[in-house]
């Protein structure tokens, strides 16, 4: 008897202890819902990447949201932002070092070679998209999670390719109704030139090393280039009269260049040499690019970038393969579109409403609402309504063309009421035809109705 009140009462306290930590309501920091009312920006943006992949042949892959940690410390590399700051990285319960993607690359790449792609004629061209994690300073346009799109064309030296996947992003962000945006774009060079220009960026460097930032203080010897795009002032001008990498490429990589550039004349694209754009990721070789949004007021943002990773693959372990993506950030996009105020996506909206009477009708509506489904007839309903007034108020505050009305009698009969709501008139149609009369009464009014 004891005993069990000793059970009783140290149970009670567990329970209390349980009781007074309560669910925090709220999405972590840098991280948000995307509701419903937001979503056809998304739906827009879905479309058109989708649409873009499909037309300038990228198939779609996904990979998984965590891996192994070593494989983005090892290909964005260790002196970078992402993998020194920002990365989500974590020890499994069975102990394996894991992170949160940080970007879409490294994992494409890590499925190129596990699944053996290097057979699939060249070039692969692979699509992917989805949430990203970085653990950064949040701010307007800057999440800990945030969703890419991401292109990746494997095994294709040729700068024509450098070309069309910057006419992809181009197209991309043209199609989304964002229209003035720049194209900056640099030669960081290949390993073999980039050594010469790194010694004497760092020997330019270490005589201003008093002139920079802390963090560029350190990043001056172990990653010298991201010292060109601090946005410090005080670096910037350090930058402003550094070394210029375009100015140190080695012949192939100077020809590279010169006639990527020459595709992009070719193609009509508004770009820039901007000889300070390096990107942040350590994997980048000869072109880099980024697009930068139009804004002439306020916070300008990078809509998207990417760039050449010639040695990636190999140094992963894989075969010598040249490859070249760019991703483009989902809510800058948004956040673009929205301030150019460019259409969202305008879902197709039902035309036709269900309204049902007494228990035997409710029950053969939901059947007779999948037989119209299936014939890509979008239909309203209000099933948890029992009065037929209150399903006709819905109807007209829906705005449709047609309300159908089962009843009692119509149920026991196999007929349905289809009523026109602009005029009032009724008529009396068999079940078995309603497909049909629905469909050609809202094809002679000249309405979409169905699911595309
Ligand atoms: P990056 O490879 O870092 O240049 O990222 C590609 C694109 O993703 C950028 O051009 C941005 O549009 C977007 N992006 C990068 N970081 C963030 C972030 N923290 N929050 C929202 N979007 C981001």
């Amino acid at each position: 008897m004891v005993r069990t009140k000793k059970v009783l009462k140290k149970s009670l306290k567990k329970t209390k202890v349980q009781a007074v930590e309560p669910i925090i309501l709220q999405t972590l920091r840098g991280m948000k819902d995307i509701l419903p009312s937001d979503q056809p920006y998304w739906d827009q943006v879905r479309r058109v990447t989708e649409r873009l992949a499909r037309d300038y042949g990228f198939f779609r892959m996904d990979t998984p949201i965590v891996e192994y940690a070593n494989l983005f410390t090892r290909t964005i590399g260790e002196g970078t932002d992402i993998v020194e700051k920002e990365m989500y990285a974590f020890t499994t319960r069975g102990g394996d070092k894991v992170a949160l993607r940080p970007e879409l690359t490294a994992g494409n790449c890590r499925s190129y070679i596990q699944n053996g792609m290097s057979v699939f004629p060249k070039p692969v061209k692979i699509f992917s998209t989805g949430p990203v994690y970085r653990y950064d300073r949040p701010q307007e346009g800057r999440y800990r999670e945030h969703y890419q799109a991401n292109f990746d064309a494997y095994g294709e030296i040729d700068p024509i390719l450098d070309a069309q996947v910057i006419q992809v992003a181009y197209r991309l962000i043209q199609n989304l109704g964002i229209k003035s945006v720049q194209i900056q774009v640099n030669s960081i060079g290949c390993p073999v030139c980039r050594k010469d220009y790194r010694n004497l960026l760092v020997n330019y460097l270490e005589s201003k090393k008093a002139k920079l930032c802390q963090d560029c203080k350190r990043r001056s010897t172990v990653n010298p280039l991201r010292v060109l795009d601090c946005k410090e002032d005080k670096c910037s001008q350090v930058s402003a009269s550094a070394p210029q990498s375009i100015n140190h490429l080695c012949d192939e990589c100077r020809t590279h260049f010169k006639v990527f550039l020459e595709y992009l004349d070719e193609l009509d694209l508004p770009y820039i040499i901007n000889p300070r754009l390096v990107r942040g990721l350590d994997y980048y070789t000869k072109t880099v690019f980024e697009i930068w949004s139009g804004a002439e007021d306020g916070k300008k943002h990078s809509l998207g970038g990417g760039g050449r990773y010639d040695g990636l693959i190999k140094s992963m372990g894989g075969e010598d393969t040249p490859a070249i993506g760019f991703a483009v950030g989902v809510e800058r996009l948004i956040l673009e579109m929205k301030r150019v105020q460019a259409k969202p996506y305008k879902a197709p909206r039902p035309r036709v409403f269900m309204a049902q009477l007494g228990n035997l009708a409710k029950r053969k509506s939901l059947k007779l609402f999948s037989e119209l489904e299936k014939n890509g007839i979008l239909v309203a309903e209000s099933f948890g309504r029992g009065s037929l007034k209150s399903q006709l108020k819905v109807a007209n505050k829906l705005g449709v063309d047609l309300t159908l009305i089962l009843g009692q009698k119509e149920t026991l009969d196999g007929t349905a009421i289809v009523k026109n709501m602009a005029t009032g008139v009724q008529e009396t149609v068999s079940v078995d035809k309603l497909v049909e009369l629905i469909k050609k009464k809202l094809k002679a009014d000249n309405v979409v109705v169905y699911h595309n």
